[in-house]
């Protein structure tokens, strides 16, 4: 079987910043996996490789058995199987949000204006802002524009989630509506890829954790050991500080 995602061998550098220094990733398919560690650690940088955002400085990254290092590989195809979700939500701000899910539907997978509205408000309801759907999103939450951006990447039918710390820059009283959104996705088998700062989600959630310190995966496995009984050193450093 094919994995969903593999990363392997990954570094990355900026300049002389060596960043990642050599990652090995694989989630297969329905599973969910957080990466939590602290800030500059390459947990961005590692998700910005994985749907080539970030050109990687070494090391091949598979989606769905394509391989997107490849040089030769349809890179705008490819980079379709992934949807991305980031901490600021990047809605377009002068478009309704119905055609904020719509437009790539439209552009990029050439639907009809009417099919691309059928996905997209089945999409809104999903995440529960359908009744916003002809309002702009500066007219909406903080939460809400989240879930809007959640609906436009689910409505690209991609086969893998990213999210990069989805709630980070949300109020704390709005957390929770996008947690739910992303459990029910969970629920569903949706593969999804995790940087979040969310302990409670990534024990409940997650198959497997993987925590990152300077730009090396020091520790993974299955929450209740790296969050529950971590074994090294920087993990229970870091988790001190957080939990
Ligand atoms: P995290 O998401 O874990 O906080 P990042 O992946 O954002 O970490 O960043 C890891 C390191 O890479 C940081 O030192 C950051 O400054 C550096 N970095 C990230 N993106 C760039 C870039 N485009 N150019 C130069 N340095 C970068
Ligand atoms: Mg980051």
């Amino acid at each position: 079987m094919t994995h969903a995602v593999q990363v392997t061998g990954l570094h990355k550098s900026f300049g002389d910043l060596e960043v990642l220094k050599g990652i090995d990733v694989t989630v297969e398919q329905g599973q969910v996996i957080c990466i939590i560690g602290p800030s500059g650690s390459g947990k961005s940088t590692l998700l910005r490789c994985v749907n080539l955002l970030e050109q990687p400085t070494a090391g091949q990254v598979f989606v769905s058995g394509t391989e997107l290092t490849d040089i030769d590989v349809d890179i705008d195809a490819a980079r379709r199987k992934l949807g991305m979700v980031f901490q600021q939500f990047n809605l377009f701000g002068h478009m309704s949000v119905l055609d904020n899910v719509t437009i790539a539907q439209r552009r990029v997978l050439k639907r009809s204006k009417a099919e691309a509205a059928k996905v997209g408000m089945r999409n809104l309801e999903k995440v529960g802002v359908a009744e916003k759907a002809e309002q702009y999103p500066a007219q909406l939450s903080g939460g809400q524009q989240q879930r809007v951006a959640i609906a436009r990447a689910l409505s690209m039918d991609p086969d893998v989630m990213l999210f990069d710390e989805p709630t980070s820059a949300l109020d704390p009283e709005l957390v929770g509506d996008v947690l739910t959104v992303m459990r029910q996705l969970a629920d569903e088998g949706m593969t999804m890829l995790v940087v979040t700062h969310e302990m409670q989600f990534a024990r409940e959630v997650a198959d497997t954790v993987l925590f990152m310190d300077e730009g090396v995966v020091v520790e993974q496995g299955p929450p209740a050991q790296v969050i529950g009984s971590p074994r090294h050193e920087r993990t229970k450093s870091f988790l001190h500080r957080v939990l």
